[in-house]
């Protein structure tokens, strides 16, 4: 059976970035680079200036002086004329300094009367000059390949005229449910019955990576079924199951991956919850299966789908980072296995602090609701006491905790 890193590793070895395509720069939030993307011109384009005021010839200004102004240069206007000996020209910010000019003085530090400004000081050769190319040098590889897009990238990608990018393609994640006891939302509840919210949670998920999730609906359990929704499932670039993976007589969905060509690489884990999740591939495609039970269904996804998805999508890092936080109490647990305990997360001057979410059993769902945050507790330790640092898996924004 292996450990959580090692069905992570397998999981993470199975899976390669889905391919590429081109999208509107506008529309690449999110996406991933799928080539490396160099300068087609410098940034800034020219010398320009960095404030609104006067363009001088640092020359004229080693003292205090006064200087005729013989032009104006607005933002969007050319340098047509040069700054002459002992003239300024004035000049709005982002405007093209004109030939001559070595220095800007802003407004601030300049007054204007009878057609002159009057320099207090010495001012400095190059001051509020942004010169050409000095941010970005033509032919640059500004951003590489498996870069994610965040406004900054989109920004650098419109300032050097990119309309469209190369991205890898967004991956379709079939989502399916199995149990004879499931009714989808908005159906009748009767006695025994389950709400399907694995489906909905599950997609949610998916949608989280960036990826499209196609839901399948509900394999009742018997073979047919099973197979009917598999089969379509297959045609999207993965297939999440849920329930019917553990050793029960009505458990299929192993059986039917096996016999539709799906081949295992691994049935149970070393974790708890999530025990009972199975990972397979057909034809270079992941299939995920995961425990039936939400709270099982979402930690097992945070663990080993989650990665893979990103990864198909071309992400690099496709692990959330853990931090330390501080047990605001004692936690125990047997050993054997990696424990995900749900905890809520305090950020108090600056550091992270853990206290249990509540009932660790995973039939509790209010649990997973009110967590912050994964504890992942080693396999080999049972107690750990008030006041130690453990590691944690954020699960997403802190800044608004369920809890308040
Ligand atoms: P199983 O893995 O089939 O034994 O299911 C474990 C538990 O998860 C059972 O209590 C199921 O009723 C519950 N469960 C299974 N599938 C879903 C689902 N799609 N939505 C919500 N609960 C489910
Ligand atoms: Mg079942």
């Amino acid at each position: 059976m292996p450990t959580y890193e090692e069905a992570r590793s397998i999981v993470l070895e199975s899976v390669a970035p889905a391919g590429a395509e081109r999208v509107e720069t506008g529309r690449a939030l999110g996406r991933t680079l799928a080539e490396d993307v160099a300068a087609s011109w410098p940034l800034p384009f020219c010398d320009n200036s960095a404030m609104d005021g006067y363009a001088v010839r640092a020359d004229d200004c080693r003292g205090p002086a006064r200087l005729r102004i013989t032009g104006y240069i607005p933002a969007g206007g050319t340098a047509s004329a040069a700054v002459e000996p002992g003239c300024a020209v004035k000049i709005m910010t982002g405007a093209p300094t004109p030939p001559g000019c070595d220095a800007v003085i802003p407004f601030e530090e300049a007054s204007v009367a009878d057609g002159h400004v009057a320099v207090k000081g010495r001012v400095a050769a190059r001051q509020h000059i942004r010169f050409r190319g000095e941010d970005v040098r033509e032919g640059d590889v500004v951003l590489p390949r498996g870069t994610l897009l965040r406004p900054p990238e989109i920004s650098m990608l419109a300032s050097l005229g990119k309309t469209f990018v190369p991205v890898y393609r967004t991956v379709r994640v079939a989502v399916l449910s199995t149990g004879d006891e499931l009714i989808e939302l908005g159906e009748p509840p009767s006695p025994g019955a389950i709400i399907n919210s694995n489906s909905l949670a599950v997609a949610a998920a998916v949608r989280e990576t960036g990826a499209v999730p196609v839901l399948l609906g509900i394999a009742r359990d018997d073979i047919a079924s099973h197979a009917g929704k598999i089969s379509e499932g297959l045609k999207a670039d993965a297939l999440i199951t849920t329930a019917g993976v553990s050793a029960g007589d009505r458990d299929l969905v192993r059986e039917v991956l096996a016999e539709t060509g799906v081949v295992s690489r691994f049935w149970k884990v070393d974790v708890k919850p999530g025990g009972p999740t199975a990972f397979g591939m057909k034809d270079g495609k992941p299939v995920f299966s995961l425990p039936g039970n939400p709270v099982s269904a979402l930690i097992t996804f945070e663990a080993f789908v989650r990665p893979a998805l990103l990864r198909m999508m071309g992400r690099k890092r496709v692990v959330r980072p853990t931090v330390k936080a501080t047990l605001a109490g004692e936690v125990r647990k047997k050993a054997g296995k990696v424990n995900f305990l749900r905890v809520g997360i305090d950020v108090r001057d600056g550091e992270y602090f853990a206290s249990s979410a509540g009932d660790q059993n995973t039939g509790i769902l209010r649990t997973m609701v009110l967590a912050d945050a994964l504890a992942v507790l080693p396999a080999d330790r049972t107690s750990f006491a008030a006041g130690e640092r453990v590691d944690v898996l954020l699960l997403g924004e802190i800044l608004e905790s369920s809890r308040e």
